[in-house]
């Protein structure tokens, strides 16, 4: 019996046993008066009694109405001289004629085996009242105790409505708080999803097994137990797992793994087995567990361990086993660090199967920004794969809030319609925050600011692989960018070469040389493409083999390469610090390049920074424009 049906009958037991002390209490006495035994006999050699009623504990004594005769003892009834000095019922009661009449005495039961024939000899009528002892437990047990589970369940479930839980009522506890999502009950289906065809492919299988099993018991091919759906945050992990429930006619249970963490220890194992087994009653259907990672953590490698997430993933491990995948019972879970999740939840016929929910690329993003733009009115002129190719690295959710942004924007200039505008608008706005128009920079400060953007701009311009620049802008921004350069892939690739890397730093680099060619001075407005182009260079020696001190030595790994990327060192610190001397042989390699384009284009520098300056915020083409103005100086393409 589990703890929380045990502790619930206790306390209705409680609640019952109170209930009917009380109960007999007040019946008793409102309308009846205990006497002693012998009170009783002498009443009954009296002549008072009329009748009574021999329960299994008491007697319950009618007295002999004041009207009626007594045909047997007329006459003492009014004795003053009564010989036991017992009060008459006018002394006991002293009230109106109707309370008397209603009143009723009872006594204990004594096993008195003369009774019966004294009740004879005195003429009184007796009888027991026939009940079912099934009925008297029921009455006075099983049916309060229903009435209170029923209300408790009620009120709990209403209380827990209120506060936006929405969740099952008292006998809840304990147990899953799964969502029953029947077929298109989530209103997503596979069309709510872009970009992500691979995933789609491998997820229809799955609801194609569950909507016809015995083509595959044909061959003999078994279904995948459970997938993973694997990927950075935002790239419609949760959103293609509510697909598959609109798709699939089947039950879909919907858990988040922290659902089952709980602060005592056992409560989540028990949610796991309780989900399971509502899962196997309503087969085929699918499971859905969201950021599986909550549960799923590797059990080595912590001191002293966590109890209850180990005893809760055991359990999961076991029921994973045990279920039989040909009931159709599949399970998919979603996670963003399947590099923590434990060795064993990942083997064959647990989670075997991995279905990758990468971020989009150039197609997948246009897709995307199709489906969310449906949602909102827009202009003819909105070009969405421009867009797309302006937000590179962009997940899905990147691209929901940029159209709404879009969007705001929209009503906010009160138009009707979204523009393109409104969309290149939104991406600055998610990429480098809210235009910041009424923060002051001193008149010093903007020049600063222009010619270290115009630096970056030069830099990108003149190196032959880079992309073109999009736009220049010294307007802040709240994210705390004072200026920013927009460079514009005109298409996407997924390598990066040494010398395109090599450019990168070198663009990086270009603002601060700039600042220092013109000024003669160092701002901390360099900080964050200090912070890029160290990274860059790092990556280049530790990961990428690019260095020629250690060619293909491998000297670190990624961590978690869904989340912030991280890497962890894997070499000794003799190692480290070499690699160390590396990375800043690569950094100020470029840095000196970097000083010679600046350099060689001193004058467009100052023209262009010039006339930013001016405008705030300058397109490519005003730059190109200008900048065709200045021979390409051959030194700085050496
Ligand atoms: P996660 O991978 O972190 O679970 P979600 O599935 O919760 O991401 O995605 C958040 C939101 O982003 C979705 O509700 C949806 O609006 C949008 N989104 C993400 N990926 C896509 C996609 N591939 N197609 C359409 N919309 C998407
Ligand atoms: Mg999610
Ligand atoms: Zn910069």
């Amino acid at each position: 019996m589990p703890p929380n049906l045990m502790s619930f009958l206790l306390i209705a037991m409680l609640v019952t046993l109170v209930f009917n002390t009380l109960v007999s209490m007040f019946s008793a006495s409102a309308t009846m008066k205990e006497i002693k035994y012998s009170e009783f006999m002498t009443k009954l050699e009296a002549g008072e009694v009329s009748e009574v009623e021999i329960r299994s504990d008491r007697l319950i004594i009618t007295p002999r109405r004041e009207e009626e005769p007594d045909p047997v003892a007329s006459g003492i009834t009014s004795s003053p001289a009564d010989p036991t000095g017992a009060p008459s019922f006018q002394e006991t009661l002293g009230q109106t004629q109707e309370t008397q009449l209603e009143l009723t005495y009872y006594t204990g039961y004594l096993y008195d085996t003369e009774l019966i024939s004294l009740l004879n000899k005195y003429n009184v009528d007796y009888y027991t009242p026939l009940t079912n002892p099934l009925w008297e437990i029921f009455r006075s047990w099983i049916l309060p105790m229903l009435i209170i589970f029923v209300l408790f369940n009620f009120l709990l479930s209403t209380v827990s409505k209120r506060m936006g839980g929405g969740k099952g009522g008292f006998m809840s506890f304990g147990q899953s708080n799964a969502k029953v999502y029947v077929e298109k009950k989530t209103g997503v289906t596979f069309d709510d999803v872009a970009g992500q065809e691979e995933a789609k492919d491998s997820l229809l299988e799955i609801v194609d097994f569950l909507h016809n099993p015995e083509k595959y018991a044909h061959i003999g091919a078994k279904q995948p137990k459970g997938a993973l759906l694997v990927g950075p945050p935002g790239t419609g992990k949760t959103l293609l797992a509510k697909a598959v429930a609109g798709e699939a006619s089947v039950a879909f249970f919907s858990l988040s793994g922290s659902d089952f963490v709980e602060m005592f220890v056992g409560v989540g194992a028990s949610r796991v087995r309780d989900l399971f087994k509502q899962a196997n009653q309503m087969a085929p259907c699918i499971v859905f567990i969201d950021e599986v990672d909550a549960i799923g953590k590797s059990r080595d490698g912590q001191i002293g361990g966590n109890d209850e997430r180990e005893q809760t993933l055991n359990q999961l491990l076991a029921e994973m086993d045990g279920f039989d995948s040909s009931k159709g019972v599949v399970i998919l879970a979603a996670t963003n660090r399947p590099e923590i999740l434990d060795k064993a939840l990942l083997r064959p016929g647990r989670f075997d199967r991995r279905i990758i929910v990468e971020r989009p690329d150039l197609k997948g993003r246009e897709d995307i920004l199709k489906v969310h733009i449906k949602k909102v009115k827009i202009s003819k002129n909105v070009d969405l794969k421009r867009v797309a190719l302006a937000t590179s690295g962009a997940a899905g959710a990147d691209l929901a809030n940029m159209v709404n942004e879009a969007a705001l924007r929209a009503v906010r200039l009160n138009r009707g319609e979204v523009e393109q505008e409104d969309l290149m608008e939104a991406v600055e706005v998610i990429v480098a925050g809210k235009e910041k128009k009424d923060r002051i920079m001193t008149e010093k400060e903007k020049r600063i600011v222009a010619f270290h953007e115009v630096g970056h701009a030069l830099a990108t311009a003149r190196q032959k692989n880079s992309q073109p620049v999009q736009k220049i802008t010294i307007v802040p921004r709240t994210m705390g960018a004072l200026g920013y350069v927009i460079q514009m892939p005109e298409e996407e690739h997924y390598l990066m070469t040494k010398d395109e890397m090599l450019t990168q730093i070198t663009i990086s680099m270009a603002g601060r040389v700039a600042e220092e060619e013109v000024f003669n001075l160092q701002t901390t407005g360099a900080a964050n493409d200090i912070e890029q182009a160290t990274k860059m260079a790092r990556n280049m020696v530790e990961l990428y083999g690019m260095s020629e001190k250690f060619g293909m030595m491998g000297l670190s790994s990624i961590e978690n390469k869904y989340l912030d990327g991280r890497a962890v060192s894997l070499v000794s610190q003799i190692t480290e610090a070499d690699a160390d001397n590396e990375v800043s042989c690569i950094l100020s390699a470029c840095y000196n390049k970097a000083k010679d384009i600046i350099q060689s284009n001193r004058a467009a520098l100052s023209e262009i920074a010039e006339f930013l300056i001016e405008k705030e915020t300058i397109t490519g083409e005003e730059f190109m424009k200008i900048l065709e103005k200045f021979p390409v100086d051959i030194y700085s393409q050496a």
